[in-house]
């Protein structure tokens, strides 16, 4: 069975539009550049929101039917497109052995923990378009390809963005519109030296793009239609048949002339071995080209990453319990949708493509006590700091910690663009920038506003935290004050207090099930163990859920012995679902709160 892409999405689609930030009317001459397509439309983007298709009543209602429950294993497949009028979408499908694709509909919590190739078990109930997954932690499993459940936790950095990349460009054109709007060496100059160059800037001369671009071919499709899979098929096979090896890439990138059946401007999958790239041709006031944002956009997401997003609590407050998470949000990261250049990309996300903090990569600073600490330039990387990290939170389900990222841009390199005054307001390279993003979640980059109150007119163009400006975050217990920035750096005071989760307690709390698999009727036993400075908490208690392949929660507690461990059971009945299930556990340990999970299989 072959079905194609595009009926089951998550869209990002803009919600708020007039809303305080972003209202098109006070815009000055802005032009934001939506992938390929420049529109004197306002901030259209800035109202964009991250919807998920999981409202879907019919899906819901058939999920909750039941049905017909099957099991596929396959390769995860996640296909972002870029669409040309500022929304989004992603879309996910599994990948089986014989070539076919089953669409998945996440009903919440898509995968952002893996990438395009992993090799996944899936279960639910079949839909007309695909299968339907109550989520992406329960209904899916990581395994080695051999049947074994493997961790939920991602490997950071992710695989394949160290060193030349070899990446193949296949020039083609459509049977019914057989143009070359520019030229082999124009697609050269765009990818092994503007886009080699931005890579070669941002893994600070740790990665680059080597590699060749091929064609133009005319393959048999039509420009009045848009099959991603039929156009990278068919690419390929013009390629293979002009005598290209495709063995030789770890890349490939189709390009094509301006198709108004495919929405976007550009598309890609997230990571894979190799990845997928498609680029649609733009119609700019210099006619039909390549546009260098969406290249490097595209090549984000070729790389492993998800969007940068931004975090907007309104006019009053940075932080808040229920914010609005603007899709492309980020101003000042090309993951985002920055005016007039591609921008850096930002320290979470470098962090997750081991170009800070790994191996020989400039360090991201754990900051656990008080103090005064320096940044580098974020640009120019060398000896010393790049950028610090401070944690935020813990997910009380999932145990995954939430982390501040702070970063001292300047106007070098390719963040020169922020001298522009025309849009950005200097604040960015006299402030420091903050970002949040959590662990083990690639869609986590947000960009903080540090000045929630501005006039709409800056928009969302001053978010760092000015010099002698403070921000305070009383739940998490710290205070971050900018003391300088310059050329040469950033200085900023971070301060702890109380019981803030700011410095990172050496009490622990892990949780362990006796089987990793199960058969219904069987009874897991879930082990608890708390301590604190290596040594065993007695006394204490431990709340235990446990979210099924469903969603459903079955809770309970237990105390700790003298040996640190709380037991609880719980037996699988007959009618549980089958699927992937986690155990979670929680205490609270000399007022720290402590959460831990793991998972296991119900067959
Ligand atoms: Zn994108």
């Amino acid at each position: 069975m072959t079905l194609a892409l595009g009926d089951l999405a998550f869209l990002f689609h803009d919600a708020d539009h007039g809303e305080k930030k972003g209202t098109p009317m006070t815009i000055k001459l802005c032009v934001p550049r939506i992938f390929g397509c420049a529109v004197i439309a306002g901030l259209m983007l800035l109202g964009s929101t991250f919807v998920h298709a999981q409202s879907s009543p019919a899906a819901t209602a058939q999920l909750q039917a039941g049905g017909s429950q099957v099991q596929l294993e396959g390769e995860l497949e996640i296909l972002f497109q870029d669409l040309k009028d500022g929304h989004g979408r992603v879309l996910y499908s599994l990948k089986q052995a014989d070539g076919s694709r089953v669409p998945l509909q996440f009903l919440k919590n898509p995968p952002t923990h893996l990438l395009t190739g992993d090799h996944v078990r899936v279960s639910g109930p079949r839909s007309s378009g695909g299968l339907i997954l109550y989520s992406g932690s329960t209904n899916l499993s990581k395994t080695t390809g051999g049947g074994s459940t493997a961790t939920i936790t991602p490997s950071i950095p992710v695989p394949n963005t160290f060193g030349a990349q070899s990446v193949l460009v296949i020039l083609v054109n459509f049977q019914d519109d057989p143009i070359q709007p520019y030229t082999v060496t124009d697609a050269q100059n765009y990818f092994f030296v503007s886009a080699n160059n931005f890579i070669q800037e941002n893994s600070y001369g740790q990665t680059s793009l080597t590699g060749a671009v091929v064609g133009w071919y005319t393959i048999p499709d039509s420009v009045t239609t848009c099959n991603t899979s039929q156009i990278a098929t068919d690419a390929q096979n013009a390629a293979v048949a002009a005598g290209v090896n495709l063995a030789n890439y770890t890349r490939y990138v189709y390009a094509f002339p301006q198709n108004n059946a495919c929405g976007f401007g550009g598309a890609s999958n997230v990571g894979g071995n190799p990845s997928q790239s498609w680029i649609n041709g733009t119609t700019g006031p210099g006619g039909v080209s390549l546009d260098t944002h969406v290249i490097d956009h595209e090549l984000g997401h070729a790389f492993g990453l998800w969007h940068s997003h931004l975090y907007d609590c309104g006019t009053t407050a940075t932080i808040c319990s229920t914010p609005s998470i603007d899709e492309y949000g980020d101003l000042l990261d090309t993951m985002g949708v920055p005016q007039t250049a591609s921008a850096h990309y930002n320290a979470f996300q470098k962090e997750r493509l081991g170009w800070l903090n790994y191996g020989a990569s400039p360090s991201i600073q754990t900051v656990q006590t008080s103090g005064t600490y320096t940044i580098n330039p974020y640009e120019l990387g060398g000896v010393g700091t790049n950028a610090l990290k401070v944690i935020k939170s813990t997910d009380s389900v999932t145990g995954a910690k939430t982390w501040y990222y702070l970063e001292a841009r300047q106007a070098v390199g390719f963040d020169a663009f922020l001298t522009n005054s025309t849009y950005y307001t200097q604040n960015e390279s006299n402030g420091v920038l903050i970002h949040v993003g959590t662990d083990g979640n690639g869609n986590a980059s947000d960009l903080l506003d540090m000045t929630p109150a501005t006039p709409t007119s800056n928009g969302w163009f001053d978010p760092a935290l000015a010099v002698g400006q403070s921000f305070q975050d009383a739940a998490a217990g710290v205070t971050f004050t900018t003391e300088s920035v310059t050329s040469s750096g950033g200085s900023v005071s971070i301060q702890f207090s109380g019981a803030g989760s700011g410095t990172l307690s050496t009490a622990a709390l892990t949780v362990a099930t006796d089987q990793t698999i199960y058969v219904p009727g069987q009874t897991v036993s879930m082990m608890a163990t708390a301590s604190s400075g290596g040594t065993p908490v007695a006394n204490v208690s431990v709340s235990f859920a446990v979210t099924k392949a469903n969603g459903s929660q079955v809770t309970g507690s237990a105390k700790t012995g003298r040996n640190g461990i709380a037991i609880y059971k719980i037996r699988l009945r007959q009618t549980d679902p089958p699927g992937t299930y986690i155990a979670g556990a929680n205490t609270t340990i000399k007022g720290k709160v402590l959460n831990a999970a793991t998972q296991f299989l119900l067959q």
